[in-house]
This record gives C-alpha cells, structure tokens and sequence, in this order.
C-alpha cells in the first residue's frame, strides 16, 4: 500500500534515515513537497515495552499548559478534554486552578490511567477509537501525544470538530530541533514516535485542521513546541514548502554526523565515570542517554553507587541495576553525581546539590566534551 505525507496528502516520502535499534524496522521519511518528517511503516497500536521510557518529558509540561489556560479560559466553567492523560498531572493541577472545569480523561495506558480515575470521566483508549458529539468542548489540551498517533491530520480535524465554536486547543510536541544538540548520543528516531516536528510542520498542520495559532511555539525552545490555537473551523490544504524541505534534510544529515562523532566518544565517557568510581558515583537519569552510555560506550552500571530517576518508578531495575528516587541520594552518599538528562539538567543539578551537599555536580555535556578533546588529542 502506498503512503502519503500525512501533511500536505502528496505521494512524495523519500527515504532520508533509518534508526538503529527499530524493534520493528522504521524508516525515516521527509516529504519532498512539505518538509514533514514522518516514519513508516505507521502502526496504530504497539503493546507498551516493560521498561517505557519515553514519555519522561511529559510529566515537566503541564504548568506552560496550565499558564497557557490562565491566560486564555473562556471562563472558569469549562469543559475540556485532557488527551494522553498519562499520570494526570495536568488534571491534577488544573482542579486545583479551575475547580469549576469539567474534565475528560483519554489514557490508553491502563498502568498510568487510573490515576485519572477521580479528577475526570475516564476513558481507558487512544484518542481515534472515541468518538465524541460536535461542539461539545471549550479545550482540548493534548501533551506528548500527536507524535504518536499514526494519522495526526485526521485526529486535530476531529478536535476542531468536538470543540465549540472558538474553543481552545493546547498542543505540546518534542521539537526536531533538539536533534541539533551538540551532545547528541541517544537514538532520537525512536519506534514510538510516528512523526517528527518542526515549529513550521506543527503549526501547518494544526492550521489545515481548522485552527488559528494564537501563540506560536517558542523559537527558543528547542526541546518542546507549545502552541495555543482556536478553532476557526475551516480545514484547508496544504502547499509546498522548498525552505522546509532542505531545512529538514539538513537537519537529518546534521544529526547522524554529530550523533555517529559522540558515540565514538562514549567509551571515554565510560573510562572516565570507572576511574571516578572509588569516590562513589551515582547517575541521575537512566533514560535513553544512560541506555547508550551503557551499550555503546560500555559502561558497567554495576560500578555505580546509586541510579536515580524520580520519572520512571514503574520501573524497578535497568541494564541490572535497582533503579531509585532522588529521596536514595542522601543515604548512599555519592561523591559524584552526573545528570544523564536531555534538558532540565540545571534544575536537577542544582536539586542533586541540595540533597547531597559538597557532592562534585557533573553534566552530560561536560562529559562528553572532555572526552571528545581526549580523544582529538
Ligand atoms: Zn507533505
């Protein structure tokens, strides 16, 4: 069967980057008339993996979206839908904002939607199975979801139809851009992630749905694209964009060099940390950062003294080591603590200090850095 760009509806995917370690064999795909980065096959349903980390970044998000409400909620007696409601944080922060809101839970995850259970009429499905009576929300708030969905087009239309005449959509996405960081090590083209935005394909799409931005995302946000948009109703196609297309394939190209020169460099990372490890160490991170260092670097997690990740405490062990929250800290006393996180690292270094004072603060960049100049030198 052939596929189409999900944006622009044109048969024109051209193989840009095939991710390493795709559990069910994804390719890459840029459209070569709009720019959308877009990975096939699509699937609509994949059993979520023991030890699923990839919606860490989700649970950091809610207060832009809450701010976001603040700013533009009709009134304070709305009804809004929460999208991927995940552990419910935003629920959980919006009853405390608008206690007069009415909301809806979707959460396909069952090990994460009960939470859901008393702030919300819950719905245990993916979004494209439910189907809802027109114009019946005020706000749509849908977090760390679209990238997942195997027709994101199709779905944003459905949520121009459910809201009420200029009713609210909040949409956050992972950012493309973050590829671009200097210190890329981590496989970025995961299997989960069906599309992969730019601050232009978001918006297009969000625009040919039926809405209007009303705040666009930050250009200096290059981990996550927030936007607020309005229903105005009227879908529309889309055209080409050449810009988009080159800026796309660069970005891809950029990428795969800088990720293929860091991985190398992993081994030194991994030397360095062992040659740390009398003073005892401890990771704070055990994502997909700690997951490369690991397999492509080498590294020996037995050698640590404490793996912390306050995000994944439905996980009990990775790559055989007991994971633990940042509560640990304090009682294993490391003498190092590295923060392995892709953002938010100022934050959690400046939490780790606190929790173990005098403890020597090292960043994954840093890291990499020095490695990087041993092995030029
Ligand atoms: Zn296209």
């Amino acid at each position: 069967m052939q596929d189409f760009c999900e944006l622009c509806g044109r048969d024109g995917l051209t193989l840009a980057y095939a991710p390493e370690h795709s559990h069910r064999g994804i390719s890459v795909y840029v459209c070569c008339y709009c720019g959308l980065v877009q990975s096939l096959p699509r699937i609509d349903h994949e059993p979520h993996a023991a030890n699923d980390a990839v919606r860490f970044g989700k649970s950091f998000r809610y207060p832009i979206a809450l701010a976001a409400l603040k700013r533009h909620a009709p009134s304070d007696h709305f009804r809004v839908i929460d999208v991927g409601s995940h552990r419910s944080d935003f629920l959980i922060a919006l009853t405390d904002a608008f206690p007069a809101a009415e909301a809806v839970a979707i959460e396909p995850d069952e090990r994460v939607a009960a939470s859901a259970a008393d702030k919300a009429e819950l719905h245990v499905a993916r979004i494209e199975s439910l189907k809802f009576a027109a114009g019946t929300f005020d706000v749509i708030h849908s977090c760390h979801t679209i990238e997942h969905l195997a027709h994101p087009s199709r779905v944003l239309k459905d949520h121009a139809r459910i809201l009420k005449s200029g009713g609210l959509l909040l949409l956050d996405a992972p950012n493309i851009a973050l590829t671009q960081a200097e210190d890329i090590v981590e496989e970025w083209f995961v299997d989960k992630h069906l599309y992969h935005f730019s601050a232009r394909t978001l918006t297009r799409m969000v625009e040919a749905a039926g809405f209007e931005i009303i705040e666009a995302p930050d250009p200096r946000d290059r981990e996550n694209l927030f936007l607020v948009a309005k229903k105005t109703g009227t879908s529309h196609a889309v055209d080409p964009d050449p810009k988009e297309v080159d800026q796309a394939v660069e970005r891809i190209s950029t990428y795969a060099a800088t990720r293929s020169h860091n991985a190398d460099a992993l081994p030194a990372v991994a030397e360095e940390l062992i040659a740390m490890a009398p003073k005892g160490v401890a990771i704070w991170g055990a994502g997909r950062i700690f997951d490369t260092l690991v397999l492509h670097g080498g590294f020996d997690p037995k050698k640590l003294t404490a793996l912390i990740d306050p995000h994944l405490t439905h996980v009990a062990e990775r790559h055989g080591v007991e994971l633990s929250g940042p509560e640990a800290l304090a009682a294993a006393a490391p003498g190092v603590i590295v923060v392995l996180t892709r953002g938010g690292t100022d934050e959690i270094a400046a939490r780790a200090g606190t929790l173990v004072p005098g403890a020597e603060i090292i960043a994954f960049a840093d890291l990499l850095g020095r490695a990087r100049l041993k092995r030029a030198a």
